[in-house]
């Protein structure tokens, strides 16, 4: 019989699993090649902790400024029942009706989540008109288990659309942001939409009355002044859910292991790092900002041309190690057939550079066909 969430309880070694959020859900799709990962997070380890255990912690989070920047922007467009949020909105997406309904679901604990959620598929079954709902509770199947997501706020447009509403606070000046924070966030209302999708699905509503087009809202310039961008998600949806169907079977590769290997965190780190050799991983420069196990995967993988990035790692094709690679360039290794096209690659390449490298005058001799430095 298939135990799977018991192998996935052993794996994390007893301890409850670590809750996901639309942050770690959208970190899902920077590496969508890496077992390791998907086991890890099928199996809800607490990878922070993990990395610190075998003594490479991470550097995550947003830094304190950055935070109570946000939190500044966010509480000051959502003051007097979102007034300044509202004219925003109104402006982008066309909000013409005279009165827009308001209703915060406010924060709660961890003991009250269902509650918030019952309330919000309530409204969400009974909104006619144009509205607002602040601090609205949806969910989302991970791996087989319910998460709770918290997207800033929904919007309603009179006729029954609604649009995820992100508030973030890097600025977009002269119409242009910094474009790895935009994709960022647009992967995190992608994660909003797919399960404001799921659950209009489950009250028996078309889901596509929900946008594909998440509104952005940013502070505009240096100022505090609120702008806002629709953007489409389209594309990270259909990564998301190609992205969670695979942490499903994640969860069977995760059942193949030998029951000894856990990554349970009060283990010594050698039995630790033991336990990640068992699961294939798939470093890419990516993973620093995406995953926090990325230092101990980076120094797993030196010497690989893996760490190079992935348009290396694409061009070399059957080259494996930076050594090898260097061996082939310098004409002192013999490549094997599936080497042959990166060999010829990496000769050209050294050739260029040693041409490069030579003194003006003789560079411009080896260019002259049949000629060479000094001949
Ligand atoms: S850091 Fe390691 S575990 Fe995380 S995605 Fe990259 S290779 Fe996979």
């Amino acid at each position: 019989m298939n135990d799977t969430p018991g192998v996935l309880d052993r794996l994390r070694g007893g301890v409850p699993a670590k809750r996901h959020n639309a942050r770690t859900i959208a970190a899902l799709t920077a590496n969508p090649g890496c077992s390791r990962r998907a086991v890890l997070d099928a199996a809800g380890v607490d990878k922070p902790r993990l990395a610190e255990r075998i003594g490479f912690p991470g550097n995550f989070g947003q830094s304190r400024f950055a935070l109570a920047r946000g939190n500044g922007f966010e509480a000051m467009l959502k003051r007097d029942d979102c007034a300044l949020l509202l004219s925003v909105l109104r402006e982008v997406l066309h909000l013409a009706a005279p009165t827009v309904s308001y209703d915060d679901l406010g924060a709660d604990d961890d003991a009250t989540l269902g509650a918030r959620h019952g309330r919000t598929r309530e409204l969400l079954a009974a909104a006619a008109g144009a509205a607002l709902i602040d601090h609205p509770l949806l969910t989302l199947d991970v791996a087989g288990r319910q998460v709770f997501l918290e997207p800033d706020l929904i919007a309603f447009q009179a006729g029954g659309r609604l649009h995820v509403v992100e508030i973030k606070s890097f600025a977009i000046v002269d119409g242009q942001a910094d474009s790895a924070k935009v994709s960022a966030a647009a992967v995190q209302a992608a994660v909003y939409v797919l399960a404001l999708r799921r659950l209009l699905a489950d009250l028996g509503h078309d889901p596509a009355l929900v946008s594909h087009d998440a509104v952005l809202v940013c502070p505009r310039g240096f100022s505090l002044r609120p702008t806002a961008a629709l953007v489409d998600v389209r594309k990270q949806m259909s990564t998301l859910t190609r992205q969670l169907t695979r942490l499903a079977s994640a969860a069977d590769l995760a059942a193949t292991l030998p029951a000894g290997v856990t990554f349970d965190t009060s283990l010594p780190p050698e039995e630790l790092t033991a336990a990640l050799s068992r699961v294939e991983a798939r470093y890419a420069p990516e993973c620093l900002s995406a995953c926090e196990l990325a230092f101990y995967c980076r120094h797993e993988a030196s010497g690989s041309t893996a760490t190079l990035g992935r348009p290396v790692r694409d061009a070399l094709g059957g080259v494996d190690t930076v050594e090898e690679a260097l061996a082939l360039a310098a004409g002192t290794r013999t490549p094997t057939e599936e080497q042959s096209e990166a060999a010829a690659l990496l000769r050209a390449a050294a050739r260029l550079r040693a041409e490069a490298l030579l003194p003006a005058q003789d560079r411009g001799n080896s260019l002259i066909p049949g000629g060479g430095a000094g001949s």
